[in-house]
């Protein structure tokens, strides 16, 4: 092991030139930082635990790598979020993950659950829950999942073009039915984080441009279609966004399109929906709000443009997909490979090599995304050192942990746990370079269990029929 990790402490050696601004050197490196981490995780005689199992408990009975779910914990912040928006609904985003056992567990705390695709639709239906309490999505539903879903009766269909809007009406005459549409207005402001840009990001697949008038008119259509039953607008402007002046914006411009429809066509849409995107933490620079604060600062950016517009408020719902299953997984994984890789003047950084890597989260790569890890299997006296967590893919790209600091004595066979990964990594998993991807153990009540099996290779070959 090179000794560059004393200079850390001695002061000598300056780290600035290889990590990020935000990611200073840790106090200890050991520690399991609450804002980072689910509920019911914690370090106890130096090893990582969820609900009182240890992780070496959990590598050696389910294997690794391995998505670990906090259920007790997502089931709490479902609760938390249903309680803060007390009055409107919340649909779970299933894209953000998807599997019968958490999406039951969404419904029985209260939540409606968002789909957008035959196959998170067959899921859900799986896991028995109430069509009516299921929104479905999407910019290019097949005619068959327009057709599945006006015939279940799923609770709501977002329309999300003209051509959309003439399929929902045909089949809704063939089956005699009258589902209920929401359109999505694409409201021109784009939030990502801490920015948004207000204007000039109509250009984009999702919705009707509300400026060029699309959305007007498709509201219009809906309401004019015989069999289809407008119940309001939708929109959804971004995904982990950490203060509410982009909603402002947002809601403000919905709720002016919203009052002139009901106003021009002597109507009242019912509902209102201003999608998900709530931030959650990844690391320590994320800092995203409580939802009591959200669900506040929010309704009352609604109540302001309703009594400007001199409307009723209309009921509200939300989306929230990350902020509830996010926070509540880690992955676990196996350290294979240690590298110290020397740079430039003496600074170096160590790579990690862990047994998984873009297939189970292709996020640091498709979006940049930063993420925290931690040695899981025992708690090390040795000092920090700057490290990168990597997979085992054949890609310089397949990154899991751009920056961290890791205790300088990591080593083949340690396990480590890389918090934040419940939404968008299984989801987005793949199979690239015919890595099966990980199960999702689930810990409730000190209980784990499998709810998302592992895949095997036979799996990956049973479809090679070669
Ligand atoms: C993705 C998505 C969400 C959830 O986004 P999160 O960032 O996971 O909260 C909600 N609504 C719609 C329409 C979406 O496309």
């Amino acid at each position: 092991m090179r000794t560059h990790e004393a200079g850390a402490l001695h002061g000598d050696f300056d780290f600035s030139a290889l990590r990020p601004g935000w990611l200073s050197v840790p106090q200890d490196v050991n520690a399991i930082l609450p804002e980072l981490w689910s509920a019911n995780v914690e370090r106890s005689g130096g090893v990582l635990h969820l609900g009182g199992l240890s992780v070496e408990k959990l590598a050696a009975e389910f294997g690794t790598p391995a998505y670990v779910l906090d259920e007790d914990d997502f089931r709490a912040r479902c609760r938390a979020w249903n309680d803060a928006f007390e009055g409107a609904d919340v649909y779970y985003a299933s894209k953000a993950f998807c599997s019968k056992a958490v999406l039951r567990a969404a419904a029985e705390e209260g939540l409606y659950v968002d789909v957008c695709t035959a196959g998170e639709l067959a899921v859900a239906l799986a896991a028995g829950l109430e069509p009516s309490r299921l929104g479905l999505h999407g910019n290019n539903k097949s005619l068959a999942e327009l057709h599945q879903a006006i015939d279940l009766g799923v609770g709501r269909i977002v329309a999300d073009s003209f051509t959309e809007i003439e399929r929902l009406e045909a089949i809704a005459a063939e089956l005699g039915k009258r589902p209920k549409v929401m359109v999505r207005v694409n409201v021109g402001v784009e939030a990502h984080t801490h920015e948004y840009i207000a204007t000039a990001h109509e250009d984009q697949k999702f919705g009707f441009s509300l400026a060029g008038g699309d959305a007007y008119e498709a509201a219009r259509r809906v309401l004019a279609a015989e069999h289809l039953d407008l119940v309001g607008l939708h929109s959804h402007i971004g995904s982990q966004i950490f203060d509410t002046a982009a909603f402002e914006v947002s809601a403000a411009r919905v709720v002016r399109l919203h009052a002139k429809l009901q106003t021009d066509h002597d109507t009242v849409l019912p509902e209102l929906d201003l999608g998900g995107g709530f931030g959650m933490a990844y690391t320590t620079q994320d800092d995203p709000q409580e939802p009591a604060v959200i669900a506040a600062a929010l309704r009352g950016i609604v109540e302001h443009e309703c009594a400007a517009a001199g409307i009723e408020v209309p009921r509200l719902s939300f989306e929230p997909g990350r902020a509830l299953i996010g926070p509540a997984v880690f992955t676990l994984y196996e350290v294979g490979t240690v590298k110290p890789v020397t740079l430039s003047a003496g600074a170096s950084r160590l790579y990690v090599s862990v047994d998984g890597g873009i297939s189970d989260n292709i996020r640091t790569a498709l979006y940049d995304a930063t993420y925290s890890a931690t040695l899981a299997s025992r708690s090390s006296t040795a000092i920090p050192a700057l490290a990168r967590v990597v997979g085992k893919h054949c890609e310089s790209g397949d990154i899991v942990v751009k920056d961290e600091f890791l205790p300088a004595d990591i080593a083949p066979g340690d396990l480590i746990a890389v918090p934040g990964t419940g939404a968008y990594c299984r989801s987005m998993g793949s199979n690239y370079n015919h890595v099966p991807r990980p199960p999702v153990v689930a810990v409730r009540g000190g209980q784990a269990r499998v709810i998302l099996a592992r895949e095997t290779v036979d799996d990956l070959l049973r479809l090679d029929i070669g």
